[in-house]
């Protein structure tokens, strides 16, 4: 049951070969059994998850369940559930519980999805390993050949795709700022979409930099991936950047092929820096789309090089300003003090860890009177020109492939010290986000040691159909069936 894909599991449910409680018991087993080595979860609501299996499981029986009626998923613990603690992975807000439940979780319950619990992340959705959550790093369910050192699952969504990888969930909810979504995708051989901005509403969710924040699903398939985000996507007249589009038959897409399509292979992703692994499996998955009848085309991305700095101006930035609310007077922790400053200072200072510290530093510095034209002013001007290259290669392709990250998943043990090193991680992911356009991440191949590697396929604004079918002929073609090491 733990092997089946949300596809042929919903038709399995709809065909009473199993229960969804049965569906929803052995994953919630997996987690008891695996959980404690990979901290994947934060909170788990096992009854929560059993009695909504059970109103799928009456549903199906009545002819009325939604698409997702019984497919157990792991919620990034950014999204606010109703009633369900909603921690950020950040000791700041405390034993914070939401009274309202985010548009995409909404979305997901509307469907008859069954959440089995709150997904581990770095703090804020700030990191690129999940190192820095406050409840501890995941664990990738992935180890080296011969190896048995702890590997990072990649971050963000650390908690979502290591769940998922190791079979404790069927998908997930995560997020993308810059990159949490596809590269821990990559990290742990599983496939991740960030959608067009606006495209999912960011309504109920934590906000780390509002401009750049987007939802979207992971999966262990991009046909799952697919039938996800067409449950969560839509418009929703609460989040004012949300986009009142119609959502496509995504999973249709992914059915498409790529024949006549014209794929960029953009000359900037191909730094002298490149594993010779990466460059090696991003020639073949050129080959794969060119063999299945796709033109491929060289294309420039002039300023992505820019693309990191620019981010990490930006990203702090909007963050400074979203994290300012937590003050120890509305919700969370609080530490208090002499007086209302020294119980805000007290509060911050014992609720934030130090990345998110940095960020706040780095955001209020390129914020403040002095710099503001010389680093943020300016980082938006460069942002425009990111997009203004992607516009451009817009008119001459269809979507663009590039590797995912720059390398495999690292041990938990190599934790740079030098934050920038960290951030260096999110060079092939940051460009899109910075210009709202979707990018996926798909399981290509496999390293000299054993470790998944992910190819990136970005695509136009709204033209998540097209990204989709890319990637389901990336996944053909890859063939990728290879398993990790520590799974239910
Ligand atoms: N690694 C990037 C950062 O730390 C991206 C994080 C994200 O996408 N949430 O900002």
């Amino acid at each position: 049951m733990l092997d089946f894909s949300i596809a042929a599991a919903a038709d399995a449910l709809r065909a009473r070969k199993f229960s969804a409680r049965e569906l929803t018991q052995a994953h919630l087993d997996a987690i008891a059994t695996l959980n404690p080595t990979l901290n994947a979860y934060i909170t788990v609501t096992p009854e929560r998850a059993i009695a909504a299996a059970d109103a799928a499981d009456a549903a199906l029986a009545a002819g009325t369940a939604g698409p997702l009626a019984g497919i157990p998923l792991a919620i990034k613990d950014l999204f606010c559930t109703a009633g369900v603690r909603t921690t950020a992975a950040s000791r700041i807000l405390g034993t914070f519980v939401p009274p309202y439940e985010s548009t995409v979780t909404a979305n997901l319950l509307r469907n008859g999805a069954v959440f089995l619990g709150k997904a581990n992340l770095d703090e804020f959705a700030m990191g690129s390993s999940n190192m820095t959550s406050a409840h501890g790093p995941v664990t990738n369910p992935w180890r080296r050949a011969g190896d048995d050192a702890a590997l990072v699952p990649g971050g963000s969504s650390g908690g979502s795709a290591a769940a998922v990888a190791g079979h404790l969930a069927m998908g997930a909810t995560a997020t993308d700022t810059g990159g949490s979504i596809r590269q821990p995708a990559s990290f742990c051989g599983i496939a991740g979409i960030k959608p067009t901005y606006g495209r999912c509403s960011r309504w109920g969710i934590v906000a780390f930099a509002s401009s750049l924040d987007q939802a979207g699903p992971v999966a262990r398939s991009v046909e799952d991936c697919a039938i996800l985000l067409g449950s969560m996507a839509g418009f929703d007249p609460k989040d004012s950047t949300s986009v009142d589009v119609a959502v496509p038959d995504f999973r249709a897409a992914c059915a498409r092929g790529v024949k006549g399509m014209r794929i960029g292979i953009p000359r900037e992703y191909r730094p002298d820096s490149l594993p010779a692994e990466i460059a090696a499996l991003w020639d073949q998955g050129i080959s794969w789309l060119r063999d299945a009848g796709a033109q491929i085309v060289d294309v420039s991305l002039p300023h992505t090089r820019y693309g990191l700095a620019t981010y990490y101006i930006v990203a702090p930035a909007e963050a400074s300003s979203n994290l300012a609310r937590y003050d120890g007077v509305r919700f969370g922790a609080r530490v208090d003090g002499q007086d209302l400053i020294d119980l805000y200072e007290r509060t911050r200072a014992a609720g934030f860890g130090d990345e998110v510290k940095r960020r706040i530093m780095i955001g209020t510095y390129v914020l403040s009177a002095g710099y503001y034209d010389a680093y943020y002013l300016r980082a938006q001007k460069v942002r425009a020109l990111i997009l203004r290259d992607f516009t451009e290669a817009f008119a001459k392709v269809d979507a663009l492939l590039t590797p995912t990250a720059p390398s495999a998943a690292f041990a938990q043990g190599d934790k740079p010290t030098d934050p920038v090193r960290m951030y260096l991680n999110d060079v092939f992911t940051v460009p899109a986000s910075m210009a709202g356009i979707p990018g996926m991440s798909v399981p290509a191949g496999l390293d000299a040691s054993g470790l998944p590697l992910g190819l990136q396929v970005l695509g136009k604004h709204f033209d998540e159909a097209s990204v989709f079918a890319v990637c389901a002929e990336l996944e053909r073609a890859a063939g990728f069936v290879a398993k990790p090491a520590l799974r239910a």
